[in-house]
């Protein structure tokens, strides 16, 4: 009997024992404490955290460990943990303000898990001091604010910038024209006079400056083309159903000489500027016609699906397919990976489109592979 008591007390001595070997490896500061917040055991992290003795803290309220204008009167001793004012429910726990037994206040993450136990409720809490977390916290949020600040203002420079190349392309094109006209109607001028009259050589070098001028002149006008989009234009709701009936209208001709046939799924309806986005879906519509693999009729699929913020759009064809390493250069403007002869443009298509689209808040890509077609992808915010 007295040795089943010796066995049982030595139990219990080493439960103890691991007890208190937990509580003091604990990285947190850990407070038990009753009902009412009176401290019963603290471990060495907390003495270490507040700055205070073991014996200071144990029978003190816990409130001790919290801002003076945190702690309740008197009067109206908090009923529970929760009733502190100033604590607050985290995800994790409780968000507090600390308090060193030197005054110093410092921001804590309390968990608290009460047990109840043959002498009544007790309330363990272990609290963490997160200053550094806290002060990591506001760096980051500093650097993101500065970062932010300095994304806005370059974006704020690259649009001045944007603004002043489109405004010199515009004023360029648009004075190049005059002398350009007065070039052409002379040249002109002097084929219809001496054509036949002057050396087999003068005939030709006149018919190269008549050439050469006829593509000036197209090159000038999609360079004011492509300045003017977008200038002066009112966004609308635009039906893209009835808009890519209105193009394939236009392109008929084209559609019929090349036997293409073109299927579309429901469109939406966008907020847009209409001429612009029919423009878009025209150039490129005729570019999957004209791009066509010798002897295959061209068949274009155009499809829509709904993201958040977005609208997605693909054009898929059958054509002669995109090189992975010129899938990003047929968007800058007189880019081709074609001679004139072979398939006729002057390079800009592709330029109006990345232009229409990011004016829609949106994105341009392709993806193809040699002989096996292209799909174009924009999107338009919603
Ligand atoms: P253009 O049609 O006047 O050549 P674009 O800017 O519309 O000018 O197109 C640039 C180049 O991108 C084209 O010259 C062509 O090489 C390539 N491209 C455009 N669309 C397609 C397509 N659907 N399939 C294959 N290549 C294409």
């Amino acid at each position: 009997m007295a040795e089943e008591l010796h066995r049982s007390m030595h139990d219990i001595e080493q439960a103890q024992q691991k007890f208190k070997g937990l509580l003091e490896s604990a990285p947190d500061a850990i407070v038990i404490m009753d009902e009412k917040g009176n401290i019963t055991l603290v471990n060495k992290q907390c003495e270490n955290i507040f700055g205070y003795q073991k014996d200071e803290l144990i029978g003190a309220n816990m409130e001790l460990l919290l801002p003076e204008r945190f702690r309740s009167t008197q009067q109206e001793q908090p009923k529970s943990i929760h009733d502190i004012p100033g604590v607050r429910s985290t995800d994790i726990g409780l968000e507090v303000l600390g308090r060193r037994k030197n005054g110093e206040e410092f921001p804590i993450e309390m968990s608290i898990s009460p047990l109840e136990t043959e002498e009544g409720l007790l309330v363990t809490a272990a609290i963490r001091d997160i200053s550094e977390k806290k002060r990591m916290e506001k760096e980051i949020r500093e650097a993101n604010v500065t970062l932010e600040k300095k994304v806005q203002k370059r974006t704020a420079e690259l649009e001045i910038k944007n603004k002043e190349l489109e405004q010199f392309a515009y004023v360029a094109s648009h004075d190049l024209q005059e002398p350009l006209r007065t070039t052409s109607s002379f040249v002109e001028l002097l084929r219809k006079q001496y054509h036949g009259r002057l050396d087999e050589h003068a005939d030709r070098y006149i018919d190269y400056v008549i050439q050469a001028s006829d593509r000036m002149k197209t090159l000038i006008k999609d360079l004011l083309d492509y300045s003017r989009i977008g200038r002066e234009k009112q966004f609308e709701p635009v039906n893209c159903n009835l808009a890519l009936a209105e193009v394939l209208a236009d392109l008929t001709k084209v559609i019929k000489e090349n036997q293409a046939e073109i299927v579309a799924g429901p469109l939406p309806v966008v907020n847009a500027f209409a001429t612009e986005l029919k423009l878009l879906f025209q150039n490129l519509i005729s570019n999957s016609i004209k791009f066509q693999q010798p002897g295959i009729a061209p068949h274009i699929e155009i499809t829509t699906a709904k993201q958040t913020g977005y609208w997605h759009f693909q054009i898929r064809d059958n054509g002669i397919g995109i090189d992975k390493q010129y899938q990003q250069r047929i968007f800058i403007i007189f880019q081709r990976l074609h001679n004139r002869s072979v398939y006729e443009g002057s390079g800009i298509g592709l330029a109006h489109c990345k232009k229409i689209v990011e004016l829609h808040g949106g994105k341009i890509w392709v993806e193809s592979e040699v002989g096996k077609g292209s799909t174009f992808h924009f999107t338009i915010a919603d």
